[in-house]
């Protein structure tokens, strides 16, 4: 299977998208934060390019405005915010980086590795390196982000797309497998001019392996579910996506207004059930209150008995337990399998032996079908 790393990273976000865009090939339109990575992507590379004088910021400026597309906002406020922060950007950059301090042996570098999996099938995944240079004692791979969220360093250690880099990396220059301590991976956030920077281990760039079989597994097995995730807000094909097209509702066939009474009535109960159990939580309160200070344990209302009623909860010492009940032949009846600590322990485990454990134990359950409320965006800005 060929497979890019930004297909693999949509497959992990959302497999459904991936569906659309890699299987059905669905052109997705480009979103406004994506043009504008592209260009500046493309500005810095020019701004590196090899030539015989090198560009100024001025050259890097106008090179921005001229491939400046303001068709891609609708509002022009919006624009001007998107056109200066692009500016802000390069300016920032610039500043660290001029071109004749750094030494950069290869821009938006394309690259492919091979990957086999345990049948002996070779893989490939394949993806460009925005920037490699070359340091005092060694190499740095660096990638730039336009984004305003800035991560962790945690979140940078252990960031699966900065693994892949340095495997491709190692593929091209294989004898700097035995100095990965002078290889540098970077995160470059361009938006506030920090660049994060980590190191990988042999360790970490074989788990890149691990992750890429388990996504191809999970590929070929058709698994495409869609998965709601903070990026939705931007994806091309909300309209066709079982969690989003209801809020297109015009465009569907056949809805109808009794259907769409019952979505109304269902949310608006839900609603009253849970302002009641507030009310009721808060009146309860007073009662024991009330209990408390008339040292009474039942009050009487008009229509029925208040009483308040006290249970203890005990847990028990297993070990103890066990050696009463196992003699008994009981000890296997009180035995039941906490699902969250299963899942907990099994993910701690290496792939390969969690895949066997999985294979080998896990039995299909019952399906359950609920029906959860969700705040709407609007809802959670407002609750904040
Ligand atoms: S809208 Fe969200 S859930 Fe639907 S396909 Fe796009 S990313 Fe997936």
């Amino acid at each position: 299977m060929r497979l890019s790393y930004s297909s693999l990273g949509t497959y992990q976000t959302c497999p459904l998208k991936y569906k659309f865009k890699e299987i059905d090939h669905l052109k997705e339109p480009k979103s406004k934060e994506a043009v504008f990575g592209t260009l500046i992507h493309s500005t810095l590379k020019f701004l590196h390019e090899p030539s015989l004088i090198p560009p100024t910021l001025e050259d890097a400026l106008q090179h921005f405005s001229t491939g400046w597309n303001d068709a891609v906002y609708d509002d022009p406020n919006e624009e001007r915010a998107a056109f200066s922060a692009g500016i802000d950007m390069i300016r920032r950059y610039r500043e660290k980086n001029d071109p004749k301090d750094t030494t950069i042996i290869a821009l938006e570098s394309p690259f492919q590795i091979e990957i086999a999996d345990a049948s002996g099938r070779t893989h490939v995944i394949k993806g460009i390196i925005d920037r490699i240079d070359k340091t005092s004692d060694g190499y740095e791979i660096i990638d730039y982000k336009t984004g305003r969220k800035m991560p962790s360093q945690a979140d940078v250690d252990a960031n699966l797309q900065l693994s892949v880099y340095a495997k491709a990396f190692l593929a091209r220059y294989p004898k700097e497998a035995q100095r990965l301590e002078h290889l540098t991976v970077s995160l470059y956030f361009l938006k506030h001019g920090v660049k994060l920077s980590s190191s990988r281990t042999a360790k970490d760039l074989q788990r890149v392996d691990d992750l890429f079989l388990e996504t191809i597994e999970e590929i070929e097995a058709g698994h495409f579910e869609p998965r709601v995730n903070p990026l939705c807000d931007w994806c091309g094909f909300q309209k066709m996506c079982p969690m989003w097209k209801h809020k297109f509702r015009d465009r569907l066939p056949g809805t109808n207004e009794e259907k769409e009474r019952a979505v109304r009535e269902y949310l608006d109960s839900k609603r009253t059930i849970e302002l009641e159990k507030l009310r009721l939580m808060k009146l309860q309160e007073t009662i024991f209150e009330y209990m408390d200070a008339e040292d009474v344990e039942r009050l009487f209302g008009p229509s029925g008995i208040l009483e308040r009623t006290r249970t203890k909860k005990y847990d028990y010492d297993p070990e103890k337990l066990r050696n009463f009940l196992e003699p008994l032949g009981k000890w296997g009846d009180v035995l039941a399998i906490n699902q969250t600590l299963v899942k907990k322990t099994l993910a701690t485990l290496p792939s390969h032996t969690r895949k066997v454990v999985e294979s080998e134990a896990k039995i299909p359950g019952k399906e359950t079908v609920t029906l959860r409320v969700k705040k709407t965006l609007a809802e959670k800005e407002e609750s904040l």
